[in-house]
């Protein structure tokens, strides 16, 4: 049995989980080629134009699947006990059928974490029905999923490559995961924060090779680089909980980067669309602004385009850079470039 897992959205947080789930089940998992211009043009084609990018790009993924007997996409309630994921998850698979080849079936399954521990496995057995499997087979299966995840969340420190530690999730059945190689620090480099959603930060061609890009003149800090307990002492302030995890993670390490004086720069990568970043940015911003951080933010979408990017970067790149060399000098409009000091 063959099922098609869409290089798309959930794929970019989860992916290890279900690897390990139905590699147990000895079931190929077959995903999707990486993002290309025709599996954007179809997902656009097929997905409704008032949603977002990355909803987009999954329409495009699914369309890309051949000889697969089911092409897998679960609908993820939530994920931890206290919020939830962004309505937009929510309506998978319903909002994405349209984009589903005829022919091929769609299997899926509901998965809340908010139910705990034993419903998620419940769910899961309802899945394994499906699949032909028993309760134990799917006990243990499940028991493999999370333990891949949970090497993949904690290999996420310093140096975390998404591309190096997603290619040996796709290629090994090992339970072993290699030695995360700690990366050279560069004192005399930028340090530039990349926060937005994983599924965008880590997109490469939808995000036109930002973290390459941005490499190149600058060392960079992503929100998976922040650990969960460092996201939830950044998480005050608030007079309301967030509801919503990805954009939970996004502010508690955007917060975290904020005030962090090793970092120089911010840069929010969203997308045109994306409703809980209209919050999450806005409350972002105003923190840099409290503390006199550069900050940038780049909104994506099916248009952008790669010269407008490389511009934005180089403004903003050199801008941080002379803040960092001339810090504390008069400038000419009468305030003084350091960030604690305005008696002029
Ligand atoms: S959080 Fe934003 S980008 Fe992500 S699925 Fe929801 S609307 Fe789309």
């Amino acid at each position: 049995m063959r099922i098609g897992f869409p290089r798309a959205l959930y794929y970019f947080d989860f992916f290890p989980f279900w690897a390990g789930f139905f590699h147990h089940l000895e079931i190929d998992v077959v995903t999707s080629p990486p993002t290309h211009r025709q599996i954007m043009d179809q997902g656009l084609k097929k997905a409704s134009d008032e949603t977002c990018l990355p909803l987009k790009l999954l329409a495009g993924h699914i369309q890309a699947f051949k000889d697969v007997d089911w092409i897998f996409l679960p609908r993820i309630v939530s994920v931890e006990s206290d919020t939830y994921t962004c309505p937009k998850f929510l309506g998978i698979p319903e909002s994405l059928l349209p984009a589903v080849p005829p022919g091929m079936s769609v299997l899926t399954v509901t998965l809340n974490w908010r139910k705990g521990k034993r419903q998620v496995l419940k769910d899961l057995e309802s899945l394994g029905v499906q699949l032909g499997k028993s309760k134990s087979d799917i006990g243990k299966a499940f028991k493999e999923g999370l333990a891949r995840q949970k090497r993949y969340q904690d290999s996420m420190g310093v140096g975390w490559n998404f591309e190096e530690r997603i290619r040996e999730t796709e290629q090994s059945s090992s339970s072993i995961v290699p030695e995360i190689p700690t990366a050279a620090q560069n004192t005399d480099l930028l340090r530039i924060a990349l926060i937005g959603h994983s599924y965008l930060t880590q997109e490469s061609y939808a995000n036109l090779n930002l973290i390459k890009k941005l490499r190149e003149k600058a060392e960079v800090k992503l929100v998976q680089n922040v650990n969960q307990v460092d996201v939830e002492t950044n998480l005050s302030g608030l007079r309301k909980r967030i509801f919503w995890s990805h954009s939970k993670q996004i502010f508690g390490a955007g917060n975290k980067f904020v005030i962090d004086e090793k970092v120089d720069g911010i840069i929010y990568l969203t997308c045109f669309g994306c409703g809980t970043d209209s919050i999450i940015q806005e409350l972002v911003s105003r923190k840099a602004r409290e503390q006199h951080k550069p900050y940038m933010s780049i909104t994506l979408d099916e248009h952008s385009g790669e010269a407008g990017l490389v511009t934005r970067l180089e403004a903003f790149l050199d801008m941080v850079e002379r803040r960092r060399v001339h810090e504390g000098y008069v400038s000419t409009y009468g305030e003084r470039l350091d960030r604690n000091s305005n008696t002029l």
